[in-house]
């Protein structure tokens, strides 16, 4: 299997060499070259395959050669091993055709989970094999930080280096950080915002000459290739266990960056019978704009009730823009240089594409509460703010009786306390058992000013042997 890049002007690479890089090196995202598919009947023999025996089977041709595969099975059964539920991703029904997917049974109560304990099981792997360190630099706002973290805990060729805004995330998300511990984990607190953190490391990925020079710098933001690939899996599980491929579904996804959504935009090129994929977003809608407008532009960032969706841009919506323009390198290289400097429109063809898969919807911070607040009415059910974004988007959806919709509840209610006080619910949401004591464990990191030499000068210091 060979990955290319998005602009089509980057070296071709396998899935190891993917693994280890960001952007390409023309300023676009990897992509396989080739998707693997799966006939009607493979699709129905999956409804007999637990989590992991199903993820073996769709990450095995993206994985292709690069991993024996007794080694690749080992790293997904002690990837979903983590989670603490027995079907790794279960369901809940909240209506006739409405379902919600768990995503958060993972060690941060996050979907982020299902990629990032694999990525980093598959780096730590690879590196091993090369006698190779790397050093994973990232900044966070909330739950990509500690997926991260989690992820590389016990990976002893990596040294990771998590950038927050100090004072500036919330206290879970904080303490899902900084309480775990390990030499190679690096909290840094800086005194900035989280674009002061994401320039830094942007600004550190362009000029790695801090580092010694044995050491490369790895991205763990949802443009890592491994990331998108572990989410495909979910899609397959959950459509399967309602029936498909003999019932096409549908899927509502609480969208920030894109990630999530491409997924399952892939299940269905690799024959996954999905019939829409709703784009749920918050305030910052810029995808919402994309899909009523047909306008690609960047507006303020709105601070919101789910954090985890306050984005400006989606990174890999470029992604599925290489799709729209027929893969043409040339053209989306173009199309990505000239949104540098302003806002684009995209062409006719392309929209009328998008639109035959995807629709979306933007759901207000009050509109939130009322999802959390109606929901819990209905159903006893509690769901965290960008589940309830995600739920409101599938009913604002009005697919017909016979689509089931299946909204990915991203993360636990107990990550956002203030959503749930804010719908009026005085519940007392309690965090899962082994995050019980999240409060009383030591907290460890590093407060910094808000300059990249400082910054840079910490790593360089701090680095493992
Ligand atoms: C990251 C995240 C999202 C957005 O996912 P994307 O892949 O960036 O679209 C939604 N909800 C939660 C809880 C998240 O952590």
């Amino acid at each position: 299997m060979k990955y290319i890049s998005t602009r089509g002007q980057a070296p071709a690479l396998n899935f190891e060499q993917v693994l280890l890089t960001g952007l390409a090196a023309d300023g676009g995202l990897y992509v396989p070259e080739q998707l693997p598919s799966f006939s009607r009947d493979e699709i129905a023999a999956m409804a007999a395959l637990d989590y992991p025996q199903l993820a073996l089977k769709i990450i095995s041709p993206f994985v292709d050669d690069c991993i024996p595969a007794a080694d690749l099975k080992t790293i997904i059964d002690e990837t979903y091993a983590e989670f603490r539920h027995n079907a790794v991703a279960p369901m809940v029904q909240l209506a006739a055709n409405q379902w919600v997917l768990e995503l958060f049974h993972g060690p941060t109560l996050a979907f982020k989970d299902f990629a990032l304990q694999l990525l980093g099981r598959l780096l730590d792997y690879v590196l091993e094999r090369k006698h190779q360190k790397v050093v994973i630099m990232g900044a966070t706002s909330g739950d990509t930080g500690s997926a991260a973290i989690e992820g590389c805990k016990r990976c002893k060729n990596i040294d990771i280096y998590i950038l927050h805004p100090h004072n500036r995330v919330s206290d879970v998300q904080r303490r899902q950080m900084t309480t775990v511990t390990g030499d190679n984990i690096h909290n840094l607190a800086v005194e900035g915002n989280f674009d002061d953190c994401q320039a830094m490391v942007k600004a550190s990925f362009g000029d790695r000459s801090f580092l010694p020079a044995d050491r490369s710098l790895v991205a763990v933001n949802s443009i890592n290739w491994a990331r998108i690939m572990a989410q495909i899996v979910y899609y397959f599980y959950a459509a399967v266990a309602l029936g498909a491929p003999a019932r096409p579904v549908a899927f509502s996804v609480p969208t920030g960056n894109f990630g999530d959504i491409f997924a399952g935009y892939l299940a269905r090129q690799m024959g996954l019978p999905i019939e829409r994929l709703i784009i749920a977003t918050n305030h910052n809608d810029v995808l919402h704009r994309v899909m009523t407008t047909a306008t690609y532009g960047r507006q303020p960032l709105a601070h919101t009730l789910s954090p985890s969706m306050d984005i400006t841009v989606s990174s890999n919506f470029e992604r599925l823009l290489f799709d729209l323009y027929d893969r043409d390198g040339a053209a989306l290289a173009d199309l990505m240089r000239r949104f540098d400097s302003g806002d684009i429109s995209f062409s006719d063809t392309a929209m009328a594409r998008a639109r035959e898969l995807f629709s979306s919807h933007r759901v207000s911070d009050e509109q939130t509460c009322e999802q959390i607040a109606s929901t819990w009415r209905d159903n006893e059910y509690l769901l965290d703010p960008h589940s309830a974004i995600g739920v409101a988007a599938a009913l604002a959806a009005q697919l017909p009786h016979e689509v089931p919709v299946i909204t990915l509840a991203t993360a636990h209610p107990a990550k956002f306390p203030q959503a749930i006080k804010s719908a009026g619910l005085d519940q007392v949401v309690s965090l899962p058992l082994h995050l019980k004591d999240l409060f009383e464990r030591p907290e460890r990191f590093a407060v910094l000013p808000n300059a990249l030499s400082d910054v840079q000068d910490y790593m360089a210091k701090s680095i493992s042997a």
